[in-house]
């Protein structure tokens, strides 16, 4: 519903984006008090968070980074801040957020190296972490030769579309979609507009904007930017992209949720997650297969995951299984080495009214991103007037990768 009456003539704060940023963000100010307006381009999650694994990592893949501690502890006090809102004891109400798996696991392959690769990781991880032995492993590895080691982690895998629906549904606001090309800007100090998805110009009397465009947030920062001629430079000073290259595989035999070790790298080989699809299952492959899979075409990336999963489960027999790929790219705030920032990046811009944009880095530290925007809209003076009531979430959550029509099986 984008009708007139859902847009309010005054909002505390106008949210641009319904992923998890955005939407985690819109109950964090609600609960303070803030009224409310999200703007939405597409569906919700469109672009990263529907796409993404849904793992609540607990820092496993920064076990030999030299960074281990700093994002350990974000990622772990981020756990705690989940299994509240996922228990309905605190936070959005996430209860009925479908965990597809309660754990995930780390495995190595056969040889020395990688078992050693593996222990050292499980010890980087210490707590929440333990050797799983035979019946205890996942049904993946019935088959697997003595010499594989596996370890499991008490990270949860949350799926992602239910996620987006009880987020968008914990929170009380308003939401609209607007124009593919609907040029936001601050029309005067405290009025921003736009267009709306009937190409109508739309404004608001608003204390702030908060950009949770994922990708993006860098043409919204250019276009809300009091910069002018400078706008393009500011936007490209403070986002970056990662693009990656996913790949899905539709038949598989069993469920799996974890990552492949390779010798001493802080990246999986490979990252598996799976969906249920009838009488099987699809794996959605991720890790280093589809970082270094963005120079790869389509042949050549399912050619990529065969090997991947032939050298790292080995005894799993996938004849018969269809592929396709997703190219998505990760939005982050910038780092000065364009490296994947460890932490989430909440960017004040200057612009007509207070501008933050907004990258959680990862799914798992969306509640910490939300944080910080309450602590700066706090400290920037923006008092609240009292959350504004609309019906039940007019938006929905777009549809998952593998479900999405225009998939090419092969
Ligand atoms: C393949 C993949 C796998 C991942 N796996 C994991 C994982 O397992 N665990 C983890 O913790 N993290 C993971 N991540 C990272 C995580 O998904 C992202 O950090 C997180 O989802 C980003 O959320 P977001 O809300 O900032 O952006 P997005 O989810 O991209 O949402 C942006 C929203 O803004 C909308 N939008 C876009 N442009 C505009 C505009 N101009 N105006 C208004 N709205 C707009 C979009 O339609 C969308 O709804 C993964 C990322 C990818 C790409």
């Amino acid at each position: 519903m984008t009708n007139e009456r859902t847009i309010p003539d005054r909002v505390d704060v106008v949210i641009f984006g319904g992923g998890v940023a955005g939407l985690w963000t819109r109950w964090r100010l609600e609960r303070a008090g803030y009224s409310t307006l999200l703007l939405e381009q597409s569906s919700l999650g469109q672009g990263q968070t529907i796409a993404s694994q849904g793992i609540l990592h607990r820092g496993t893949k920064y076990a030999f980074g030299k960074d281990v501690a700093q994002a350990s502890m974000e990622l772990l006090l981020a756990q705690e801040v989940w299994s509240r809102a996922l228990h309905g004891a605190d936070g959005p109400d996430l209860r009925r957020v479908a965990i597809l798996s309660p754990t995930t696991v780390l495995w190595t392959s056969e040889n020395f190296l990688s078992r050693f690769t593996g222990a050292v990781a499980a010890g980087v991880l210490k707590s929440g972490v333990k050797k799983l032995e035979g019946d205890a492993r996942p049904a993946a590895f019935k088959g697997a030769p003595k010499g594989v080691g596996v370890w499991e982690i008490d990270e949860k895998v949350v799926d992602s579309s239910t996620l987006v629906r009880e987020l968008a549904r914990s929170a009380r606001g308003p939401m609209a979609n607007l124009a593919l090309d609907a040029r936001p800007r601050w029309a005067t100090t405290g009025v921003l507009s736009w267009i709306d998805a009937a190409g109508r110009e739309r404004a608001t009397h608003t204390a702030a904007a908060v950009l949770c465009a994922g990708v993006g947030n860098k043409s919204l920062v250019a276009s809300l930017s009091s910069a002018q001629a400078g706008s393009d430079a500011v936007a490209r000073h403070v986002a970056q992209r990662r693009p990656l290259h996913m790949v899905m595989m539709r038949g598989a035999p069993c469920d799996l949720f974890g990552h492949c070790i390779r010798e001493l790298s802080d990246k999986p080989r490979l990252t598996v997650t799976s969906a249920r699809d009838s009488d099987s299952f699809v794996w959605y492959l991720g890790g280093s297969l589809a970082e270094d899979g963005v120079s790869r075409d389509e042949s050549a990336q399912i050619d990529a995951a065969k090997l991947a999963v032939r050298e790292c489960l080995p005894w799993i027999d996938v004849t018969g299984a269809t592929w396709a790929t997703l190219r998505v790219d990760r939005a982050e705030g910038r780092t000065p080495t364009g490296k994947r920032p460890d932490t989430p990046i909440v960017s004040p811009i200057a612009a007509g009214g207070h501008t933050l944009a907004v990258w959680p880095t990862k799914l798992a530290l969306a509640p910490a991103a939300a944080g910080r925007v309450f602590d700066l809209i706090e400290t920037a003076g923006i008092r609240p007037t009292g959350v504004i009531d609309a019906d039940e979430p007019t938006l929905s959550p777009a549809p998952l990768p593998w479900k999405e029509g225009g998939v090419r099986w092969r």
